[in-house]
């Protein structure tokens, strides 16, 4: 069966330039980039051209780019950091629908006694910047907040929120590991400090991202060790997944203009397919500036776990936001803090695009999910009830 992957935002498929690039530093060229003799030195010459890959599509310098294992540790290694620098300053600033990397983190370190405020979103998803910028205080250690979310696509303006941490003194983290390759991200005369990136949500490998932090701003290393990154981010560098990065990051600032017309017509194609072919839906965050590849659903009186099932049945790999935690299935915390309500929350599912998938797909997806919908609808009291009182052309 032919896979149908609406899933980009979990994880996208490596591209076949990025492979083959990697595919000589796993078997001829596995020197160590640390090494004095050249064997090692030619590597270390590829891996500064992969940072300079890397800076150039976040209009960055590459002395700014700290290789990571990922955007969990580069979300960690960023907000440690700066309390580290600060350690008397007890106040950090976040949003209430930060990916677990970044929210997680918050809630154990207000365990250790700092005092967080989660800024709202609006109905739309949208932050709101009157409470941002009265968060802000002499106390405030760090400001936290994501570019684009990875459930609804909704982007946050964090160029200006950015600037207006600034303004108090206060360094500021963006979370942009679904921003980056989706949309333009240009770091050079921006007042962002630090921000995060995953190689494999652009098509790179997984295991591998990127700390960017802005020269003049003071680091406190995470990893201690040896002397790689500059004494930044001790270990041995991960030189396949560097390489392989590097060559994601150039192929994703060339094909940004493709992001932003083919996948988005392909998403626009099928939202608006989903839309008129099954009643009782809306897009979540589809008001507002998002990313062109995402496209959040609330199917009203079904449980989206069981719309991915059935969707998984015909090789269609789409998401829902919950989390299943302990045996219950929680609503998503993007979607309540949106004031969606539960069941709604529950019914929503996320599809995320990319380069690689076709109208034929979009249209296959469209064909399949008014039946699926219609089946498990008709299982649910709740709709029964409503359809009996509904005039025939809105069942
Ligand atoms: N931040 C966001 C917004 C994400 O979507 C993800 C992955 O889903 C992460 C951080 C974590 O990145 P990684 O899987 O590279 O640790």
């Amino acid at each position: 069966m032919a896979i149908i992957y609406f899933d980009n935002n979990a994880t996208t498929q490596v591209s076949p330039g990025v492979l083959e690039a990697m595919m000589p530093f796993f078997h001829d060229l596995y020197g160590n980039p640390s090494s004095a003799h050249s064997f090692g030195g030619q590597v270390a010459e590829k891996v500064t051209d992969a940072r300079e890959k890397v800076a150039h599509l976040l209009g960055a310098r590459p002395e700014e780019i700290i290789f990571t294992s990922g955007g969990t540790e580069s979300d960690n290694a960023a907000i440690r950091s700066a309390l580290a620098d600060r350690p008397e300053k007890r106040h950090l600033v976040t949003s209430r629908v930060e990916h677990p990397a970044v929210r997680s983190l918050f809630r154990s370190l207000s365990k250790e006694g700092y005092r967080i405020t989660e800024i709202p979103v609006n109905a739309k998803g949208e932050l709101d910047m009157a409470a941002y910028q009265e968060s802000l205080t002499p106390d405030t250690a760090v400001v936290s907040l994501m570019w684009a979310n990875n459930e609804t696509g909704v982007i946050f303006p964090v160029e200006k929120a950015a600037e207006l941490a600034h303004e108090k003194g206060i360094p500021f983290h963006t979370d942009a590991v679904q921003a980056a390759g989706k949309i333009p991200v240009d770091l050079k005369n921006g007042a962002i400090d630090m921000l995060s990136l995953s190689g494999h949500k652009l098509h790179g490998p997984k295991g591998i991202g990127v700390l960017y932090v802005r020269r003049g701003t003071r680091f406190r290393p995470f990893i201690i060790g040896g002397h790689q990154e500059k004494n930044r981010r001790a270990g041995t560098e991960n030189t396949p997944a560097i390489i392989g990065l590097g060559k994601a990051c150039d192929l994703a600032a060339r094909s940004i203009g493709e992001e932003n017309t083919k996948v988005k017509r392909l998403r626009d194609r099928l939202e608006q397919g989903i839309l008129s072919m099954v009643p009782h839906t809306r897009v979540n965050g589809g008001d507002v500036p998002r990313l062109p590849n995402t496209s959040n659903i609330s199917f009203d009186f079904v449980e989206g776990e069981a719309i991915l099932l059935h969707l998984d049945e015909y090789g269609i790999c789409a998401s829902t936001g919950s989390a299943c935690s302990s045996g219950s299935l929680e609503p998503s915390h993007v979607l309540l803090a949106m004031g969606i309500p539960p069941s709604s929350a529950q019914g929503s599912i996320r599809f995320s695009l990319s380069v690689y998938n076709t109208e034929e797909e979009v249209d296959a997806v469209v064909g399949r999910l008014p039946g699926i919908i219609e089946k498990l609808r008709v299982m649910s009291p709740l709709y029964r009830a409503g359809k009996r009182g509904m005039p025939s052309h809105a069942a």
